[in-house]
């Protein structure tokens, strides 16, 4: 497959790429073969300046505009994000190393979703009126003016669309930074917005690590970010934004528990488990990492798993039969292999994988420990990899307390036929974004998030426009003012 994989310049500034090689450069690695395909360089401080000027102008004028015309160009966006979406999908595989059996379905069409929600959503963003006896008062939605989007790496192109569309659905302007590592998707979420419409310099991206995305946050004309990361960058983003009172978002890491009671239907709990553990390779924040499955039913759920992971097809992600594609990057796969090392070292039994195949690539063989005991370190960190833990467990409360026995509060999951005890738990259990007898649907019109280390805020859903603006509320007295004297 031919495919220039090289983008016309590193940054997307006021309308159009730009260049500034001064920057730290940037390797653009495919993740299959390790070999370089592109290369960017990081922002400069004059780059950054063009970013946050040309923001705050067209921030402007476009929360001038009516709302339906600010969503017609959102929709319009997401219809060409459709139209393109195997080129999208072959670029988001390139830059993630996702299969594109994956790709083709899961980022620029998840994407389009938002863009096509939150352009719904634009022509009916009001406040309301709030009558006060002879004297009334009324809220106005206003924009928070500049917002920063700073990504991770395992959903490029997704990230930058479900932080952009409420954003500018709301009358802001946004700066996005996606992740050093996966440089290359959210330019073309930018080349978009412009074609269909949308002024220049209202949504800019820029390219860096850690530096630029401080740089960003630090400006005082920024008046909001919004992070997809690690537990311990979100302490850091969210203290500096603290120090200026800005808003945030924070959707950070989790290490989420998935309950198979003794009624589940087996296989739809194991097939719960392989999507929660082995889609993109297990790089996914929500994943149901911590597999707690009845003493009952371990046997027959571990049998039915062994029998499905013979369907595994690793290798080539560009080839559409492949369904386990590569880890991101090397130090990546490094992390796994040092969690599967952990997991033997502690006493946890390996039921399957446990390899990093010795081909070009960063791969890693879906991984499957049973008798995990809360303890190990396997089942506290979050491994951000295809290695799932099965713990048994014997009792309901039991379980609760131990699924709850983590500092993060991503998702949770349940499988049950059982109706009343489905609800009862998910009650119980301390987390976001939850599932019952499923596990890892993000539709755009529900609220995705975390509680506890793993986040502030909502993305996607009506929650989302809470977070990218804020009511103004006018008194207005209809008679005299009275006054002391
Ligand atoms: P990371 O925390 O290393 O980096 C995230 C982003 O923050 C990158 O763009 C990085 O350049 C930037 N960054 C790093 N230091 C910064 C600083 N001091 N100031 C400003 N920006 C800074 O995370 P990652 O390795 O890219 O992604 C993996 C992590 O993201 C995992 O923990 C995963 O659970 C989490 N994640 C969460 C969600 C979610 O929605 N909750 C989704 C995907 C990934």
């Amino acid at each position: 497959m031919s495919y220039d994989t090289q983008p016309k310049a590193s940054h997307f500034v006021d309308g159009a790429y730009l260049e500034d090689t001064a920057g730290e450069r940037i390797p653009v690695i495919y993740p299959a073969t390790g070999a370089e395909i592109g290369v960017v360089y990081a922002a400069t401080p004059a780059v950054i300046e063009k970013a946050i000027t040309s923001g705050l102008r067209a921030q402007a004028e476009w929360a001038g505009m009516m709302g339906v015309e600010r969503g017609r160009v959102l929709r319009r966006a997401a219809d060409i994000l459709r139209e393109r979406n195997r080129d999208l999908s072959v670029l988001e595989t390139y830059d993630t190393g996702k299969p594109l059996q994956e790709t083709l379905v899961a980022d620029a069409t998840s994407a389009a979703d938002a863009l096509e929600y939150f352009g719904g959503l634009a022509g009916s963003l009001t406040g309301e009126h709030v009558p006060l006896g002879a004297d009334w008062g009324y809220t106005v939605r206003e924009p928070l003016g500049l917002c920063v989007g700073i990504g991770a790496w395992n959903y490029p192109t997704q990230i930058a669309c479900w932080k952009g569309a409420p954003a500018l659905a709301c009358g802001n302007a946004m700066i996005f930074k996606p992740s050093e590592t996966t440089p290359l998707c959210a330019l073309k979420v930018a080349e978009i917005l412009i074609e269909a419409g949308a002024p220049a310099g209202l949504y800019n991206v820029i390219q860096g690590a850690g530096a630029v995305g401080g740089a960003l946050i630090t400006d005082p004309r920024v008046n909001k970010v919004s992070l997809t990361g690690s537990v311990p960058t979100g302490q850091k983003v969210y203290a500096t934004a603290a120090a200026q009172m800005k808003h945030v978002t924070m959707e950070l890491g989790g290490k989420s528990p998935l309950i198979v009671f003794e009624d589940a239907d087996i296989d739809n709990a194991v097939g719960g488990a392989i999507n929660g553990n082995f889609y993109s390779s297990g790089q996914v924040c929500s994943n149901g990492t911590r597999v707690f499955v009845h003493e009952a039913v371990k046997d027959a759920f571990l049998a039915r798993l062994s029998e499905r992971l013979k369907g595994v097809v690793m290798g080539d992600p560009m080839d559409e039969a492949v369904n386990i594609g590569p880890m991101v990057s090397d130090r990546q796969r490094e992390i796994v292999m040092g969690y599967i090392a952990k997991g033997l070292e502690e006493g946890a039994t390996l039921v399957s994988g446990g390899t990093a195949p010795k081909q070009d690539g960063f791969y890693v063989e879906p991984t499957v420990f049973s008798d995990v005991t809360d303890e190990m370190t396997i089942a506290r960190e979050e491994i951000f990899g295809p290695v799932m833990s099965v713990l048994p467990f014997c009792d309901e409360d039991e379980v609760i307390t131990r699924a709850n026995a983590t500092e993060f509060g991503l998702s949770a999951g349940v499988f049950t036929r059982d109706l009343t005890r489905a609800h009862r738990v998910i009650g119980k259990l301390r987390a976001g974004s939850c599932f019952i007898n499923s596990y890892n649907d993000a539709p755009v019109e529900l609220p995705f998030g975390g509680v506890k280390a793993s986040g502030v805020g909502r993305e996607n859903s009506k929650a989302a426009i809470e977070h990218y603006s804020q009511l103004k509320s006018v008194f207005v007295r209809m008679g005299d003012v009275e006054a002391p004297f």
